[in-house]
């Protein structure tokens, strides 16, 4: 553990995720100015206190680790400062209204946004970070995955779908030795069912159908000497190749039920940076993409920079050839597959959000709360409820 007695003075890595990319914050400058800032610990216990207070809050001992959030607000910049990659001085180049010399304002958001109100909008515990327009940035980056799924599973449309959820995840259904789908379509209220065969257990799921995914759920049943307890390579690259066809809603969800006891679901926050990592996943040859002479060179390009990012992670998270992969179908720990699912997802940055579904592995009801989760400091961590 570092010394936090003293003030920290020095660099700090700045690490791009779903809540608030680093591009966003970048073009967020553009034209803007830090105008001031604020911070506060959290320990590893959830103790917002800082370190020196050991005496007053005696749970601070059970900390181990420290985190220090920071808080930046933007305004716009003195007139002496020039304004990012403006020419004249203090004159800001933005997606905004600009006004005159030394004024500026950030680009106009497109999604519709409130206010960091101290109450349900707030993430507990962290400073909420409102923009110049007074929309909470910590609200609309984080929730935004999370209400794909609260719209779907709340819209009375999509009540059968839920029993579907539910019955999937029943004993029944995990003790095949063949996987089910269930496939929600925009446009139809008619779910697509499907389920695998004696020669091939693994459903195969329509990629190309006439509308789009709102959803879909399958399971990992009792197969063979076991199944993921996680989304497979397989899954992952299939949902690429729906994208890719152009046919998922904005809002998709993917659902997962197992017999290990877990439930995940799954939402694309890129869906160019996910269908990147997949793309040469889509063809057997990389001719196969170069049939377009206008988008032959660039689908070559994209080809390669595909193999090249996906197979090094395939060999060391799920070959069955590589004696020390780190996930197996044979893993009896789904809490430590997801601590390397959660590896691999950092690792591959591709553009899609994990939520746990409220796991039967903790005697919860299936499918009944959604809470985000991703690494912190290594461990596993989930974040607020959805729901
Ligand atoms: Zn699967």
């Amino acid at each position: 553990m570092a010394d936090t007695s003293q003030p920290f003075t020095g660099h700090v890595k700045l690490i791009d995720n779903d809540f608030l990319a680093i591009d966003d914050l970048f073009s967020k400058t553009s034209g803007l100015c830090v105008t001031g800032s604020s911070g506060e610990w959290e320990c590893n216990y959830r103790e917002n206190h800082s370190p020196q207070d050991k005496e007053d809050y005696p749970n601070l001992l059970l900390c181990t680790s420290w985190t220090y959030w920071v808080s930046l607000e933007y305004g716009p910049c003195p007139e002496t400062i020039d304004a990012g990659d403006s020419t004249g001085g203090g004159t800001s180049i933005g997606d905004g209204d600009t006004g005159g010399g030394g004024t500026g304002s950030g680009g106009a958001s497109t999604v519709p946004t409130k206010p960091c109100d101290g109450g349900t909008n707030n993430i507990e515990g962290k400073n909420n970070i409102e923009d110049d327009n007074g929309d909470c940035l910590e609200d609309l980056g984080k929730r935004k995955e999370c209400k794909k799924i609260t719209d779907f599973i709340n819209a009375s449309e999509n009540q059968a779908f839920k029993n579907k959820l539910t019955e999937l995840s029943g004993q029944p259904n995990l003790n095949l030795d063949k996987e089910k789908s269930v496939s929600s379509f925009e446009n139809e209220t008619a779910l697509d069912e499907r389920i695998g065969t004696a020669d091939n257990p693994s459903v195969a799921i329509q990629s190309n159908p006439t509308n789009k995914y709102k959803a879909f759920v399958h399971t990992h049943p009792n197969i063979g000497d076991g199944t993921l307890s996680v989304f497979s390579p397989t899954d992952l690259t299939e949902i690429a190749r729906i994208i890719n066809n152009g046919k998922i809603t904005n809002g998709f969800v993917a659902f997962l039920t197992t017999k290990k006891g877990t439930q995940y679901a799954l939402t694309i926050n890129n869906p160019t940076k996910f269908v990147d990592l997949f793309y040469s996943q889509l063809f057997d040859n990389v001719s196969d993409v170069m049939g377009d002479p206008v988008q032959a060179l660039q689908n070559k390009d994209r080809f390669y920079a595909s193999q090249e990012a996906y197979q090094p992670l395939f060999k060391e998270y799920f070959d069955p050839k590589n004696p020390n992969v780190k996930i197996k179908n044979t893993d009896t720990e789904p809490e430590d597959v997801l601590k390397e699912f959660l590896n691999f997802m950092d690792e591959a940055d591709a553009g899609f959000t994990l939520f746990d579904a409220s796991s039967t592995q903790f005697g919860e009801s299936s499918f009944t709360s959604f809470r985000k989760i991703r690494l912190k400091n290594g461990e596993i961590e989930r974040d607020y409820t959805c729901n």
